[in-house]
């Protein structure tokens, strides 16, 4: 999963260490030289120090370890003479100019990758803000604060506020209602296998789901989720094709309320997200059943173009979160990394196969642990 973005950050990561201890290393290289050249005629503060050296081996101080002891022993004091130059030199302070051209490459790598520019935009910016004015002493520092920098960065990006759909159940079980979820997202998504994966999460939990079957329009869609429910033993709620979306919803609430089940999950239309139709009818069907959770169901293999969708049904009904589907297939992870950010709700699960257990609850910092 997302093989691809995390390479890209490693590969940033590298470039920006090498780029900057280069640079450390190149002037502290130069400043050792011109201050050996300095010494070079007669040596002789060489030899003091060797003698000098000598008496400080035998008075190596109490407390430290027999390897630190070791270690010191074996510094000629040439070597410790210009270690003693590179660790002053290598203090150096990272300017904009040492990673400007390193975060340029890395945003437009990002946008190949389907990031939303606005997305790649914050990124560059708050890793260039962490880093510019940091002192570095070594590579490895530098290493360090260039990954915290782009985790930092991640992590601001994924922090979108999320809702706990379990509370959401059981406020409503106390109130004796079931919580109704409304899946909007175009067709070839996933979303009906999405549907019957949630049931089978719900099953898993405990809870008693129903769906509904208001995708009237395409054909065989009311064929093609029956079989899901029938397969996890779900109780489907459904009119004949061409009926009235909202009336069938309606129907599954009745009779979830009427049966004392936990969930209704209702399948939608997904013509194209231009199509206006297609928008009246997710908004009446919305009016008519006043759904706790709008949850949009997006294709993370299509990247921007998943974002463009939900930002469409975002506009026309509100979208309180996401589901990506496909998301084991998904070298690139644009849109996982995006969509979120780009509408302001929390993608809630991610399908990661074709089997009804394949979903996973989404976890912003287990995201970040997958690419940095
Ligand atoms: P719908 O038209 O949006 O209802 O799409 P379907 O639910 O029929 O799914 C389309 C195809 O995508 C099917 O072959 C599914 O098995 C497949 N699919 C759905 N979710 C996932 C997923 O998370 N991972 C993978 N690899 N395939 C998926
Ligand atoms: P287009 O001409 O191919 O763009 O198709 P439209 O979306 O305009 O739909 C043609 C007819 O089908 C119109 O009478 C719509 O009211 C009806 N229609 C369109 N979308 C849906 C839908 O999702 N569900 C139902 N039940 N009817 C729809």
């Amino acid at each position: 999963m997302f093989e691809s973005l995390k390479k890209k950050f490693n590969n940033t990561i590298g470039k920006i260490s090498e780029k900057v201890s280069k640079d450390v290393e190149e002037e502290a290289e130069t400043v050792a030289e011109e201050e050996k050249l300095v010494k070079l005629p007669g040596n002789e503060k060489k030899k003091e120090k060797k003698a000098s050296d000598k008496e400080e081996k035998e008075s190596v101080p109490v407390g430290k370890t027999s390897e630190e002891k070791a270690e010191e022993k074996v510094i000629p004091a040439e070597k410790e003479e210009k270690s003693g130059i590179l660790s002053f030199i290598r203090e150096k302070t990272i300017s904009e100019k040492d990673i400007e051209d390193i975060l340029w490459e890395l945003e437009m790598s990002l946008l190949e990758s389907d990031v939303a520019l606005e997305v790649a935009e914050k990124i560059i910016d708050t890793v260039r803000e962490d880093l510019v004015g940091k002192k570095i002493k070594r590579r490895s520092d530098v290493t360090e604060f260039t990954k915290n920098a782009l985790n930092k960065a991640i992590s601001e990006i994924l922090n979108v506020q999320s809702q706990n759909i379990d509370s959401l159940i059981k406020e409503k079980k106390a109130k004796g209602e079931p919580l109704i979820i409304m899946f909007v997202g175009i067709n070839g998504t996933g979303k009906t296998t999405t549907i019957a994966k949630i049931s089978t999460y719900f099953i898993n939990k405990g809870y008693t789901p129903v769906i509904a079957a208001s995708d009237t329009f395409r054909a065989g869609a009311i064929e093609q989720i029956t079989h899901h429910a029938d397969k996890i033993g779900v109780k489907i709620i459904k009119h004949k094709k061409g009926a009235d979306p909202a009336a069938v919803a309606y129907d599954a609430v009745s009779h979830a309320k009427a049966k004392g089940k936990d969930v209704v999950l209702v399948d939608t239309a997904g013509r194209m997200q231009t199509n206006v139709n297609l928008m009246d009818e997710m908004k009446k069907i919305k009016r008519v059943i006043e759904p706790d959770l709008i949850i949009f169901v997006g294709d993370a293999l299509t990247g921007n173009d998943a974002v463009d969708q939900a930002i469409k049904f975002n506009d026309a009904v509100g979208i309180d979160g996401i589901i990506l589907t496909k998301a084991d297939a998904d070298a690139k992870g644009g849109a996982a990394l995006s969509i979120g950010y780009v509408i302001n709700e929390p993608i809630l699960f991610l399908g990661t196969g074709q089997s009804y257990e394949d979903i996973m609850e989404f976890n912003p910092e287990w995201m970040v642990g997958q690419l940095i």
